[in-house]
């Protein structure tokens, strides 16, 4: 069904063309083996004819057949979304809650008559964008008799480009690069660069708020959404395209976040800007993870607003940007389609020396208008190339347990959150891997009021214990982070993952209300049963 770009991978991000070969899987065993000393071995790719799937638990009318499939890679391919567990169980041949059949509708007529048949029926209906939500949000929970899974792909177009208001109406299954190339012959972008940028939709980052590529002031997709429509099994919802509004509390921010249990957003009014041009960027060290993160601090409440404020501790500095280890790099980026950034940079480097970082005047790199891109050279070019270079598929399912988790936090409980978040979580890693796992932490995202940072740890497992013990350590990071204030999550959403700390963390009230909401528009409860809460 997916005619337009090839087919998607069943057991890595992205597309079959992303799959790395067996051979370069082999070469990965190969450096585990000596980097643990331990023997690692890559298993082969099922194939999936030989994957056993249940039959589908449901009929398609002949009135659909155009629309819906039960084709058995179709059902695989749309089995999991982009956690390394989910990914780590495809790998395994392990398909045992796959979708009954998944729907590929074209326009928004098809999609009503989808909806229509799943609702008479009570089928689970599990929305699916580019299905790389990290927090199993495209599962099929054990407890339905029939599940849907409808695919947004073929909604893929840029309707409409308002250059007045610097607004587009987009689609919602687009996927990103083909909604940068749809706007770059205007001159425009949308300038959301989630890591995940490739293989994610418009409408998959706005339900689950996605942060993308700005680290300061439009951090989430929320700020370049001015409206949007959705389709819910009581009708549709649409909201009026305005700047800004005092009216009551905001139907899109009741969209935004809501995962796909309350509708099924078709399209929507984004907010759009002219290519930059101007661009300046400095990569500055640190000799310690405290005086780079006071800077970061300093240049956030200066609000001189960088595209880029990357803080990447020494651990993550080591390994992402190839630094010594000791020292810790701030990424900091400035970007205008209007105005030279120079004087911006230089302003920002001075608060950085004030408080410790180290940049000579020549690696400061500022471009004149031409649209010549600077600054991705050493370092900050090496942590550049690591960022965008992301690939699951080269150390799934050779054992080895690696994730992230993410949090934001106030400034003034900042230091000592890290600290107790560290000491948790490094407690569990010792205990899990025998003193031999990491953990380091980035900043993805800096606000005025406190930074969002962003762990990542990862270790090699006993054979066969990887959900076992990445359980053990996601507990004890999730029960850190609330324990010390912060939040479940900054920006991959709450899925069936985060459910625990996020009902620790909202008002008890919040739930009453957001399921008094759910009960108006999904009556029977069919849409995403089991994500944010149960239904
Ligand atoms: C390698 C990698 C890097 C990542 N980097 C980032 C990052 O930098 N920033 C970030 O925020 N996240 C990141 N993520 C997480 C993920 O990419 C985001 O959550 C993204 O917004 C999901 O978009 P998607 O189109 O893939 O949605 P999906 O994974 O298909 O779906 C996500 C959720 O939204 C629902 N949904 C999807 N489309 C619709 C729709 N049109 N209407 C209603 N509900 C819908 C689904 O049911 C599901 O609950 C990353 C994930 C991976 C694998």
């Amino acid at each position: 069904m997916s005619e337009q770009r090839g087919r998607r991978s069943f057991w890595t991000w992205g597309w079959q063309s992303d799959e790395p070969s067996q051979a370069e899987r082999e070469e990965m065993a190969q450096q585990l083996s000596a980097n643990y000393g331990r023997e690692v071995k890559a298993p082969p790719i099922p194939l999936i004819d030989d994957i056993e799937l249940r039959d589908p638990r449901l009929k398609v009318p002949d009135t659909l057949a155009e629309i819906v499939t039960c084709d058995k890679t179709e059902r695989i391919i749309h089995t999991y979304g982009g956690h390394f567990l989910e990914l780590n169980r495809a790998l395994k041949g392990d398909f045992a809650e796959p979708p009954d059949a998944v729907a590929y509708p074209a326009n928004e007529t098809e999609l009503e008559s989808v909806l229509d048949w799943c609702d008479s029926h009570s089928f689970a209906v599990i929305p699916y964008g580019g299905g790389t939500t990290v927090v199993n949000g495209v599962s099929i929970p054990a407890t339905v008799s029939g599940a849907v899974t409808i695919d947004l792909e073929r909604l893929n177009q840029v309707l409409e480009v308002d250059e007045i208001s610097l607004a587009a109406r987009i689609q919602a299954g687009i996927f990103g690069p083909d909604l940068e190339s749809a706007l770059r012959p205007q001159g425009f972008t949308l300038r959301h660069f989630p890591q995940s940028f490739p293989w994610s939709t418009l409408g998959g980052w706005i339900v689950t708020r996605s942060g993308g590529h700005y680290a300061t002031n439009h951090t989430h997709i929320d700020d370049f959404v001015e409206s949007m429509r959705m389709l819910t099994p009581s009708g549709w919802w649409e909201s009026r395209r305005l700047p800004g509004s005092g009216a009551g509390p905001s139907p899109d921010r009741m969209i935004m976040g809501s995962e796909g249990t309350l509708g099924i957003v078709t399209e929507a009014w984004m907010r759009i800007q002219r290519r930059p041009t101007f661009r300046a960027s400095a990569g500055v060290l640190f000799p310690s993870f405290e005086s780079a993160y006071t800077a970061c601090r300093h240049i956030a409440q200066a609000k001189l607003w960088p595209a880029n404020l990357r803080l990447l501790d020494p651990s993550e500095a080591s390994r992402a940007a190839g630094l010594d280890g000791k020292q810790a790099l701030l990424i900091i980026g400035f970007e205008s389609a209007e105005v030279p950034q120079g004087n911006f940079i230089q302003e920002a480097v001075k608060i950085a020396r004030e408080y410790q970082g180290l940049i000579a005047d020549e690696d400061i790199r500022t471009s004149d208008g031409s649209g010549e891109t600077t600054g991705r050279e050493g370092a900050v070019g090496n942590w550049r190339s690591s960022f965008i270079g992301v690939n699951a598929g080269l150390t799934n399912g050779l054992g080895v347990v690696g994730d992230t988790f993410e949090t934001a936090i106030t400034w003034d409980r900042w230091p000592e959150f890290d600290a107790v978040v560290r000491e948790e979580v490094t407690k569990v890693l010792n205990e899990v891997f025998n003193g031999a796992g990491t953990l380091s932490c980035r900043f993805t995202h800096v606000y005025t009021d406190g930074p969002a940072p962003y762990y990542t740890f990862s270790g090699l497992s006993t054979p066969g214990g990887e959900a076992e013990q990445w359980q053990a350590i996601k507990d004890a990071a999730s029960e850190a982070v609330i324990k010390a204030g912060g939040t479940i999550t900054h920006h991959h959403s709450v899925g069936r993952m985060h459910r625990k700390g996020w009902s620790e963390q909202r008002p008890a009230l919040f739930e009453a209300a957001l399921k008094g909401a759910k009960k108006q528009l999904d009556p029977n409860g069919i849409l995403n049963p089991g994500v944010l809460f149960d239904s």
